[in-house]
C-alpha cells in the first residue's frame, strides 16, 4: 500500500486534463523525488492566488494585492478603439490575435470554448449581453469563434442572443473572422499572417 500523501497527490494531478491515472501516480513520484519540484510548486500555487480576472474584458491578469484598479493594460489603453469588439473563447486566443498585432479594439472573453455540449450558463453570455447594452461607444462586435462547425452554430445563436437582447443592441453590426482561417482550424493555433488575414476579411 502506497503511503497516502502520494496517493492524495496522484488523485489531485488526476484531476488535470489529460491525466491518466499511471501518469498522475509517476508525476507524483517525480515531485516526491525532486524537493527543487516542490518548492516551486509551493511558490506557482500561492503565486496563482493573485490571477483574477479583468474586470471589464475578463481575461486573466496577474493584480498585487494591493491594487486598485482590477482592469487590465488593453482596457486601460486610451489609444485603443472604443468601437470595435472582439469576442474570443479563451485567453489563449486573445494573446494569439495580439500577437498578429492586426486588431487595436476591445475584447471580451468567453471564458470557455463554445460548442453543442457546453452549457452556455457556464460561460459569460450575460456578461458579454451587458456589455453590450451598456457600452454606448460600441458599433461592431467581431466574434472570433473557430471556423468548425460548432463555431459555426454558435456564432449564430451568439449573434441572435445579442441582437434581441435591446432595440440598441440590434444596432450593432455584427461579424465573424472571415476566410484565411483554415476549415475547423483553431485560431490558438493560427498563425499572425491568417490571423490578419481573418480579421480583414470578417463578414
Ligand atoms: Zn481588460
Amino acid at each position: 500500500m502506497l503511503p497516502s500523501p502520494i496517493r492524495e497527490t496522484a488523485d489531485i494531478i488526476k484531476k488535470l486534463p489529460g491525466i491518466g491515472p499511471r501518469q498522475a501516480l509517476r508525476c507524483a513520484f517525480y515531485i516526491l523525488r525532486n524537493p527543487a519540484i516542490r518548492q516551486d510548486l509551493k511558490l506557482v500555487l500561492d503565486k496563482i492566488e493573485s490571477v483574477k480576472n479583468c474586470s471589464i474584458c475578463f481575461r486573466y491578469i496577474h493584480l498585487s494585492p494591493n491594487a486598485a484598479d482590477s482592469t487590465c493594460s488593453i482596457c486601460r489603453d486610451i489609444e485603443r478603439d472604443k468601437n470595435s469588439l472582439c469576442v474570443v473563447e479563451e485567453d489563449v486566443d486573445l494573446e494569439q490575435l495580439e500577437k498578429a498585432g492586426a486588431f487595436g479594439g476591445q475584447y471580451f472573453v468567453l471564458g470557455g470554448r463554445l460548442s453543442l455540449n457546453q452549457d452556455p450558463r457556464a460561460l459569460r453570455i450575460n456578461e458579454l449581453k451587458q456589455r453590450a447594452l451598456k457600452d454606448k461607444d460600441l458599433k461592431e462586435i467581431i466574434m472570433a469563434m473557430s471556423p468548425t462547425a460548432e463555431g459555426n452554430a454558435a456564432f449564430l445563436w451568439l449573434k441572435q442572443e445579442i441582437l434581441s437582447a435591446s432595440d440598441n443592441t440590434a444596432q450593432i453590426k455584427i461579424t465573424r473572422l472571415g476566410i484565411g482561417m483554415p476549415s475547423g482550424g483553431e485560431i490558438e493555433y493560427a498563425d499572425e499572417e491568417t490571423l490578419r488575414g481573418a480579421l480583414e476579411n470578417r463578414n
